[in-house]
């Protein structure tokens, strides 16, 4: 099978592209593992700063028709024990974000390319030929082989293209998160349905998952003492004790399932070579504080398209050094604002998770 572009991994960054291309009539073939479960979901939401992205890319309507519902703010309570009400009302032009239903939203894009996915049950193998091509196998109980000129690492925070091609990261801290579905509870001090709040050892945030469940989730730093506790959901009520509103939400936790992982900022070292590039959290990897996962997924891909539109129709030499350059310079971005943020949080400058912040 022949192909101009071969990308791994089905998440938002991998299909978004995917969708690009086959409207541009660049033939791809998305590759990816077969029979995978559905996915814990994590309840992501879009900020209105991504509407307009989406609505330039024509995605708009699709996303907000598989969406659980559109949000008009947020509350945090977060450097102070005052609960600070965001709302998006002044924000322009979209005054609203989105709670995604990232599955849902996902298999209605994947609907558009299925005819050009392929599943793998035994992993895949990159093979860089001499004359500048690059032979993917994907491993069944046979060997499917694909032949491309680009090849796409859109796999998460797996980053298994980059692995395979020995592209290291450069990680910055050490955020775990530690998620559980329970039974919605409409808090009677805040109207909108994302809270977050800091506590001595991290932060939490709850928002609506769907109509009868919230998420909640936990992070804090690798190795911290109160991850033990966190990993009985009995316990989080004790835990989070000294917490304000976020205890509130804590009501049955029979057969309430955890889902933990790495949250943490990291970057590739290389985002793109001469013949391929790195999207979304295989590029890099943010805060879930900044609420840009989603964005970032999405942005890559577009930029993704331009890029391997200008090297296959212009035969641009620089395009792929110039989208390294472009995601770099975003990520240093990011790490600043985001640090800045934490470092608005002065109660627990000493504690063993804020302390890295001022030091
Ligand atoms: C707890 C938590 C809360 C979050 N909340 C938000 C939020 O509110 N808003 C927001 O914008 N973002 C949020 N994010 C971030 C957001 O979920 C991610 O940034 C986004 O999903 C990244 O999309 P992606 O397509 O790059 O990667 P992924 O969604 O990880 O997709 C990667 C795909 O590649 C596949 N894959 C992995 N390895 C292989 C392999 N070896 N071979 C083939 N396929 C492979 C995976 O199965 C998956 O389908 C949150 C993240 C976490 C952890």
């Amino acid at each position: 099978m022949q192909k101009e572009v071969i990308i791994i991994g089905n998440g938002i960054a991998g299909v978004t592209l995917a969708v690009l291309l086959q409207r541009k009539g660049i033939s791809f073939a998305l590759l990816h593992r077969k029979g995978e479960k559905r996915p814990f979901g994590l309840g992501e939401t879009l900020p209105p700063s991504a509407m307009p992205l989406l609505q330039q890319l024509q995605l708009l309507s699709l996303f907000e028709e598989n969406a659980y519902r559109k949000t008009y703010g947020y509350h945090s309570m977060w450097g102070s024990s005052r609960v600070t009400d965001i709302n998006f009302y002044h924000q322009n032009p979209f005054k609203n974000g989105l709670k995604i239903n990232k599955h849902q939203t996902l298999e209605k894009m994947r609907d558009l390319i299925r005819e050009d996915m392929i599943s793998y049950t035994k992993g895949f193998e990159i093979i860089n030929e001499a004359h500048g091509s690059t032979v993917v196998l994907a491993k069944n109980d046979g060997i499917k082989i694909v032949q491309g000129k680009i090849l796409i690492d859109a796999t998460g925070r797996n980053r298994a293209v980059l692995q395979k091609l020995k592209i290291d990261s450069e990680t910055h801290d050490e955020l775990v998160a530690v998620s559980c579905h329970v039974p919605k509870i409409k808090h009677p001090k805040l109207t909108h349905e994302v809270y977050v709040e800091s506590f001595a050892q991290g932060w939490g945030i709850v928002s609506a998952l769907n109509e009868t469940e919230n998420i909640c989730t936990i992070y804090t730093q690798k190795g911290h003492e109160i991850l033990a506790e966190l990993k009985d959901v009995s316990q989080w009520k004790s835990v989070l004790s000294e917490t304000v509103y976020f205890k509130d939400f804590l009501g049955a936790t029979e057969n309430v399932k955890l889902k933990g992982g790495n949250a943490n900022s990291s970057v590739a070292k290389q985002i793109s070579g001469s013949n391929w590039l790195a999207l979304g959290d295989a590029a890099m990897s943010f805060d879930p504080l900044s609420s840009h996962g989603i964005t970032n997924a999405i942005f890559t891909a577009a930029r993704a398209s331009e890029t391997i539109d200008k090297k296959l129709t212009e035969a641009d030499p620089d395009a792929f050094a110039a989208y390294n350059e472009t995601m770099r310079k975003i990520f240093q971005q990011y790490l600043q604002s985001k640090n800045n943020l934490y470092r608005q949080e002065l109660r627990w400058k000493k504690s063993e998770f804020w302390k890295r912040f001022f030091e």
